[in-house]
């Protein structure tokens, strides 16, 4: 679930989450050997030819994944036990949040700037104690593994139009959600829940439209022969886009990817210009093909109706725990701004256990999905395995059960190569 830090994760995400690829000085390591990928393309039986794809991939460049994954699984930990401390021991146990409240206060009358000034102090200070762990994450551990391009004076502008948008926009959304807390009392968690998938459907309507050209520029694809065949693809299947345009994510990372979304007008075919350079064609296509099994099967809906629910449970979480917690940290009530770290706190812990695991596991299902989606509509099973071998580069291929459930947003890269060669077995005919 994106809402343990409210309406911001998605736009922090944006410019955080996108972070990784190849640092110059990094020797490259190749994804995966395409001699032995070839030698996997020929077999017929899905069970060979799945081994026969991830033996494709170089044991050295193997070790180098896991290590890289492990570091972000010991991270996902380190971090969720600091933030919660921090947040307890620090803003909540000393008196530092009621002091920002009280400061706020003393500058100004008027709730909503009380609430905005209070945001922009505590966001500032949590991100200064933070900073350490997130560098380490969202810069070195990239760039030890050769998964960032940007060097530390680029990423850092990035980090802080990242922060700055989150600022305004954080500003924004917590002075609509306390009004309303204020104005329905009792019911505040109703109301609360309201107005966050109000503000969370906006976000996901503009994000692509509107925060997107802040990190990166997008022009129309320059290969004629592959923008037809796209569009072919876009129409055949019901996706009303006119025009492929090219990201260049190349400024921060050598990642392979795309996406399809946005409504009426801001609709939008993206392709990475990592992807143009390093796939063919036919690997493009399935890619786009996946990509548009999100758009068609309404995956962006889905998902936000399955995060309204587990929100729901989430602010009754929120409510039962926080009646409880509160008394003796200074704080008013739930209306109170100066609540706002605990809410956070209590939603973190929430989120790590249930909401997490849930979002998870109900995005892989939707992963699953595009990927059947995408080998119907681009019929090229052996080329997008090739593709899923790329994402070895950041994802271990062949985790064990347990961290596939508790860590992965997609199905395995074993179980993904699995579904295309099961696909190519039942379509003896395709190209
Ligand atoms: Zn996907």
């Amino acid at each position: 679930m994106k809402m343990v830090f409210g309406i911001l994760a998605g736009i922090l995400a944006l410019s955080l989450a996108s972070a990784p690829a190849r640092a110059a000085g990094v020797p490259a390591v190749a994804a995966y050997d395409s001699v032995l990928a070839d030698h996997a393309a020929t077999l017929t039986d899905p069970k060979a030819a799945t081994e026969a794809y991830l033996a494709a991939v170089p044991a050295d460049r193997r070790a180098r994944t896991a290590n890289y994954a492990r570091g972000n699984y010991i991270y996902e930990v380190v971090e969720f036990v600091f933030s919660t401390l921090l947040l307890w021991l620090v803003f909540l146990k000393t008196g530092l949040s009621t002091g920002i409240r009280n400061w706020a206060r003393s500058r100004t009358g008027s709730r909503s700037l009380q609430t905005a000034l209070y945001w922009i102090v505590f966001a500032l200070a949590l991100n200064v104690f933070q900073f350490p762990l997130m560098w380490w994450k969202a810069y070195r551990h990239e760039k030890d593994f050769g998964l960032l391009t940007q060097s530390f004076g680029g990423w850092f502008t990035d980090y802080c139009k990242g922060m700055g948008i989150a600022l305004l926009l954080g500003a924004i959304g917590l002075m609509i959600l306390y009004a309303v807390v204020n104005r329905a009392r009792k019911s505040w968690w109703l109301s609360a829940w309201i107005v966050t998938m109000l503000l969370l459907a906006i976000v996901q309507v503009v994000a692509p439209v509107y925060l997107a050209p802040v990190f990166f520029k997008f022009t129309p694809i320059h290969d004629q022969a592959l923008r037809g065949r796209i569009l072919a693809m876009a129409v055949a299947h019901g996706v009303p886009a006119r025009e492929v345009y090219e990201m260049n994510a190349s400024r921060q990372t050598d990642r392979v990817g795309a996406y399809v979304n946005g409504l009426g007008s801001t609709m939008r075919i993206v392709i990475f210009d990592n992807t143009l350079r390093r796939c063919s064609a036919d690997l493009c296509l399935g890619v786009l093909g996946h990509e548009m099994g999100h758009y068609v099967l309404r995956h962006v809906w889905t998902g936000l109706l399955i995060t309204g629910i587990v929100l729901l449970v989430g602010l009754l979480f929120l409510k039962w725990a926080f009646e409880r917690a509160a008394p003796g940290l200074g704080i008013e009530g739930i209306h109170d701004v100066a609540g706002l770290p605990l809410v956070l706190l209590l939603f973190g812990l929430f989120n790590f256990f249930v909401g997490a695991p849930i979002d998870n596991g109900t995005t892989r299902m939707q992963e699953s999905a595009a990927d059947a989606f995408g080998l119907d509509a681009a019929r090229y099973p052996d080329a997008i395995s090739r593709g899923y071998l790329m994402l070895g580069e950041y994802r271990d291929l062949d985790p064990s059960p347990l961290v596939e459930f508790w860590f992965y947003d997609h199905p395995s890269g074993r179980r993904r190569i699995q579904m295309a060669m099961d696909w190519k077995a039942a379509h003896p005919h395709a190209p």
